[in-house]
């Protein structure tokens, strides 16, 4: 409450009672202290206010409560759990952290995920020169949410990949339009399939390389067509089943016996 106060008092480990008796904390100040100023003066007053209101049980000494438990009594699991205390809670473990994906590409999906990644609408935002169309289509703004969704050529990918892997949640017609890209990749993640986590890898596969051939576009001039893409998220798809992604192995399985 008032820690410039306590910095300059002289009598630093008093009692409560002791120190609100004949309001000895105020003699306590050194109110000639060279530092002292307005902020030193608002805290008097809040001090004064609070201490001037406390009714003390005479002859009780101070004790200390721990204030997290209803019986003021410690205990580990009230401490553990005021470790979160602020903390929001996200979906990121389900559909980002716990799939099956080489690290580089889940750290990709959890910046996409949160708009973080270095989309020319960003870049715009920033003042930082860029062509602020979008590198795959070229009609209209890039931003994540247009790339990954609703740019014309990501959509025929998502589309020739619902085709290979008859598995109809993934094609584009049956998506409705979302304001977020978090909001997208949800809906996505939890349609209902054979294999929830074989998907929600396939996902982060698709957004990982839809992304590497923008950056292809805009960095090295070189360009791959919509099959030759396809072509190649199969291939990495093959590869990542060949790693260890067992449910992604299973969501390909099952989509083809279908
Ligand atoms: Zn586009």
């Amino acid at each position: 409450m008032a820690p410039n106060l306590f910095s300059i008092s002289k009598r630093k480990n008093r009692s409560l009672r002791e120190a609100i008796t004949d309001n000895a904390w105020v003699t306590d100040i050194d109110l000639q202290h060279q530092s002292f100023s307005v902020t030193h003066f608002i805290e008097l007053q809040k001090l004064w206010n609070a201490a001037s209101r406390l009714q003390l049980r005479l002859g009780v000494p101070d004790t200390i409560r721990w204030k997290l438990t209803a019986d003021s009594h410690y205990n580990t699991n009230s401490a553990y759990r005021a470790q979160f205390f602020g903390s929001t809670n996200t979906n990121f473990e389900t559909i980002i952290w716990k799939p099956w994906a080489p690290p580089k590409c889940k750290f990709f999906s959890w910046l996409a995920i949160q708009d973080r990644i270095w989309t020319a609408d960003r870049l715009q935002r920033r003042g930082w020169a860029s062509n602020p169309n979008c590198a795959l289509c070229e009609a209209t703004q890039e931003t994540g949410l247009h790339m990954f969704t609703a740019c014309n050529y990501t959509r025929n990918v998502w589309a020739q990949l619902s085709a290979w892997t008859r598995c109809p949640a993934i094609d584009p017609e049956c998506w409705t339009p979302h304001d977020a890209l978090h909001d997208w990749w949800t809906a996505l993640a939890g349609a209902q399939v054979a294999n929830k986590k074989g998907l929600r890898s396939l996902i982060i596969l698709v957004l990982w390389e839809v992304w590497k051939e923008r950056n292809a576009r805009v960095f090295q001039h070189q360009e791959q067509s919509i099959p030759r893409l396809v072509a190649r998220i199969r291939d990495e798809a093959t590869t990542w089943v060949a790693a260890g992604a067992m449910h992604l192995e299973r969501f390909l399985d099952a989509a083809r016996r279908s």
